[in-house]
């Protein structure tokens, strides 16, 4: 066999350009085979043909087919969130230019964990986060400067100045040090993050607050950070209660870390920012807000105040491959005082050699737990430049929309229990009379019969149908067409 192309280099757009023409054609064979949301059949019959296509998974000799095969298997027993009835997670479908820009980072193949690896991607991710810090936290000032920047940035090397006691006396000339952001794989790795720039602030002796509607990444973090058993708190109305809060706050001993949720996994709903961050202040407990889903409102106009209270969290989680439309990884973790980040500092002589930093070159090994590492920046960067604030806020307010329409239909059909009128795009609903057996009896059935992917919640004591709705492209009809499927698998 001749030598296999590479990606990038002189022959990588000739080679690739073919190679994409045959991923393009699988990826539509393969989805008109399956002709719905998700394959029919369910587990066994699909797991028959992905082992049929793939054959002998290490082959003693190659199948230059294999790319059309696979792509065209894997197509056809996708789950496909683009199609309006896969509705059940907080699994978007990813934008094309999205997707176009991800393709251009495997083909470049830059990694994050030196700038010998990343000269330009460093500088992206650099500016990028930077400008999502500044949208939770509020813009620095003054404004940074525009143009290249003469001096190298990394976690530390300013802060001194920034630091200085002239800070203080002339707070209204001298910047204060501007929010910072890390990208991550996506909201476990930001909430474990979180945690761990938390206990390295406040000792391992920090114990995590949240409620039972916070999202299990974030009690497994604190199980592997080796911290204090967590104080799971009660949430009979799906968000945290400040009255609660203040309970454990002032008879447990902290220190403490309250982490609270803007958007929960389950349905949807914001704890009461403001009032719990009031009471953070008051108790001097560190407050995390897991936006994972909620944090898409920050573009949208009309539903930005739902987040007021976000800012006076010492860090944020927000998933851009939730309300951001990125294929899968998309995660950043925002830190109001970006001298938390110096405890990840690290070093590595072969990356960020003492005598390299100091002749200017970034060091990049702080920013994260990881080493070789993806620049997700990319199709971040190029999403929000090619949307703009107004292009990806319409998309947020579509979806939101669509989980109005849907609630209200639900509302008006008599045959179906609506749980609460959506915050977001998350619409939890029964049939009416129906048991908890019977509700997961439904969704099952849809799976397997590769007609509709519904998720599942229990809330209140009782199991609901749970849509997640991320498709800015679902119309009217598909929300009528998702009901009527729960209609016809409903019991008599
Ligand atoms: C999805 C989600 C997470 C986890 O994010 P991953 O990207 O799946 O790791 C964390 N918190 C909340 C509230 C979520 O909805």
């Amino acid at each position: 066999m001749s030598m296999p192309p590479l990606a990038s280099g002189p022959e990588g757009s000739d080679a690739l350009r073919p190679l994409l023409a045959t991923v393009l054609d699988a990826l539509d064979a393969g989805a008109r085979s399956r002709g719905g949301p998700l394959p029919a059949g369910g587990p066994h019959t699909v797991a028959a043909h992905v082992r049929e296509a793939l054959g002998d998974p290490l082959p003693e000799h190659g199948d230059p087919d294999a790319l059309h095969t696979l792509v065209r298997t894997l197509a056809a027993g996708a789950a496909d969130p683009a199609h309006p009835l896969c509705a059940a997670h907080l699994h978007c479908p990813p934008l094309a230019v999205a997707t176009a820009a991800d393709l251009a980072v495997s083909a470049l193949n830059p990694s994050l964990d030196s700038w010998d690896q990343a000269p330009a991607a460093s500088e992206l991710e650099t500016l990028l986060t930077q400008a999502l810090a500044a949208e939770i936290y509020g813009h620095p000032n003054p404004a940074p400067p525009t143009g290249p920047t003469p001096a190298p940035k990394g976690p530390t090397p300013t802060l001194n100045d920034l630091t200085a006691p002239t800070t203080r006396r002339r707070p209204a000339t001298v910047p204060t040090p501007p929010a910072d952001a890390l990208v991550t794989t996506g909201g476990t790795e930001a909430n474990h993050l979180a945690l761990l720039l938390a206990r390295e602030t406040h000792g391992p002796a920090l114990r995590l607050v949240c409620g039972a509607n916070a999202h299990h990444s974030l009690p497994r973090a604190a199980w592997l950070l080796g911290l204090p058993e967590p104080v799971i708190l009660p949430t009979p109305t799906g968000v945290l209660d400040p009255a609660t809060l203040h309970h454990t706050l002032t008879t447990r001993p902290g220190p403490h870390l309250v982490a609270a949720t803007a958007g929960t996994t389950d349905a949807g709903l914001i704890d009461p920012l403001p009032a719990l961050a009031a009471l953070c202040h008051t108790h001097g407990a560190r407050l995390h807000i897991d936006a994972a889903y909620g944090g898409g409102l920050l573009f949208s106009d009309r539903r930005r105040s739902l987040l007021t209270g976000l800012e006076a969290a010492h860090t944020v989680t927000l998933d851009l491959h939730k309300l951001g439309w990125q294929p899968v990884a998309a995660g950043l973790l925002a830190v109001r005082d970006p001298h938390d980040l110096t405890a990840l500092h690290h070093h590595a002589d072969y990356l960020n050699a003492d005598d390299d930093t100091e002749a200017g070159l970034p060091d990049l090994l702080g920013r994260s737990l990881r080493t070789t590492r993806r620049p997700d920046a990319l199709k971040i960067a190029v999403t929000l430049k090619t949307l703009g604030r107004s292009g990806l806020g319409a998309l947020v307010d579509r979806v939101c929309d669509h989980a109005r329409q849907l609630a209200d239909l639900i509302t008006a059909h008599p045959g179906l229990e609506l749980h609460a009128p959506p915050t977001l795009s998350t619409v939890l609903f029964r049939p009416a009379h129906a048991t908890d057996n019977a509700v997961a009896d439904i969704r099952r059935r849809l799976l397997i019969h590769g007609h509709a992917v519904l998720g599942r919640a229990r809330l209140d004591g009782r199991l609901w149908l749970k849509t997640t709705l991320l498709n800015p492209h679902t119309r009217p009809a598909d929300l009528t067409a998702l009901l009527r499927l729960v209609e016809g698998n409903t019991p008599a």
